[in-house]
């Protein structure tokens, strides 16, 4: 089955079109700058071509009208025609205390996307457009929704209530969901298997660290703690956002006449990585590369670690103990430096990088621990993609059964 993959953001919409039988990829690209005067659309076919088409798409709807018009398009030679689309599989970021799973999208479901907008008030709606524009353009196709918040929904209340006041979950669902579901889900099965231990009891920590980064603790396949909360805000450094910091800061700020605007550009798009380094960059290459020279850059990085490797050791406390650390994302996948700098000294807790492991395991599933390392240590590439065209295969297989 050809199963078209979106995630669709307020202005842009990353695609994969996947085969399942193979688990292949026929095409992938990203349509960027919609609404905007310079729209663009780059489609790269596994056949060894690609498009690029640059003007302007007015919505989401146009967007993936061009989208489609482009996949079966002679040029790309990847689908005969429509009818080649067997299911749309959507990225959801928050699915809320509603969905521990994925779904078949409906009406209902569409409604109560919509109203779990409150919680993802940037994500939600945009994912909501794609999955519109879809319904418009092939109306007979179906569609899944795959949820980034879904594969936390294990937690216990121990971990995902905030010690406030109890009307705050009651009345407005104030609680930590966790996101990056779907990245923790692929990379703790692909370690699981790497280290032998499918369907055996096993305690796995991942780290997916990229311009979003987040951690999980994951028990027999069920995750018992994550560092993003209520928001993506929470939890570790990232590009742009702190992670967790004093909660009293803002209002420090307000009441010194910061406007709250501002206050929440500074918490998204302007700490993390990039406010610790002084404005270097977000980018952990090029603070890697400045490091030498620039102490900022250094501090940036050094923070980077020391809190990822603080949440490591709270998880090997609320695991109990732990078999297999997983690196993922952009940084967890290229970043080795990282990767040492964070388990430098957990030796005494089993950790023990080997460092011609770490160093030639980039982009690549590999073991990058020593072997007399107690707890295994792996990089496993993510690929959300391929999980929400697996999830889609089988809502859409059960359905015809
Ligand atoms: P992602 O959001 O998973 O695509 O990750 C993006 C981030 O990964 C970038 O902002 C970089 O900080 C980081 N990254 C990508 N490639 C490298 C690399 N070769 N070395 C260090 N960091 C990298």
């Amino acid at each position: 089955m050809n199963i078209l993959v979106l995630n669709s953001g307020s202005s842009s919409i990353k695609f994969q079109l996947r085969e399942t039988a193979r688990e292949q990829v026929l095409c992938k690209g990203l349509i960027e700058r919609i609404g905007e005067p310079k729209g663009a659309i780059s489609i790269t076919a596994s056949n060894g071509r690609k498009v690029e088409r640059n003007h302007p798409l007015s919505n989401h709807a146009e967007a993936l009208e061009k989208l489609i018009q482009l996949l079966v398009s002679p040029e790309l030679g990847v689908l005969k025609s429509l009818a080649d689309i067997g299911a749309v599989g959507h990225r959801v970021v928050h699915g809320g205390e509603d969905y521990s799973g994925s779904i078949l999208i409906n009406d209902a479901a569409i409604k109560r996307i919509d109203e779990l907008s409150e919680l993802a008030p940037l994500h939600n709606p945009p994912n909501l457009k794609g999955i519109q524009a879809c319904k418009n353009l092939m109306p007979s196709v179906p569609q899944v929704g795959v949820f980034d918040t879904a594969f936390h929904q294990t937690m216990d209340p121990v971990a995902y209530m905030y010690p406030l006041p109890r009307e705050l979950y009651e009345k407005h669902k104030i609680r930590r969901y966790g996101f990056h579901g779907t990245s923790h889900r692929y990379v703790h099965g692909r370690a699981r298997a790497l280290a032998g231990l499918e369907n055996k009891p096993c305690r796995i920590i991942t780290a997916h660290l990229g311009n979003g980064c987040s951690a999980a603790a994951i028990r027999d396949g069920k995750v018992v703690d994550t560092t993003m909360g209520f928001t993506p805000l929470e939890g570790l450094v990232m590009g742009t956002r702190p992670g967790d910091i004093d909660a009293s800061l803002p209002f420090y700020l307000l009441d010194r006449g910061m406007p709250e605007k501002e206050i929440i550009t500074l918490l998204q798009k302007k700490s993390g990585l990039l406010g610790t380094s002084g404005g270097v960059s977000n980018d952990m290459r090029v603070l890697l590369r400045e490091s030498a020279s620039k102490p900022l850059a250094k501090l940036a990085v050094d923070v980077f670690c020391y809190r990822l490797k603080k949440y490591i050791g709270s998880y090997i406390a609320a695991l109990g103990g732990l078999d297999v650390l997983v690196f993922t994302g952009g940084i967890g996948e290229n970043a080795t430096p990282v990767r040492a700098k964070t388990c430098e000294g957990l030796d005494a807790l089993g950790i023990e990088l080997d460092p011609k492991r770490n160093e030639e395991g980039v982009r690549k599933e590999a073991l990058i621990s020593k072997d007399s390392s107690r707890i295994k240590v792996f990089c496993v590439p993510t690929d959300e993609e391929l999980v929400i065209a697996q999830e889609t295969r089988h809502i859409v297989e059960n359905l015809k059964n």
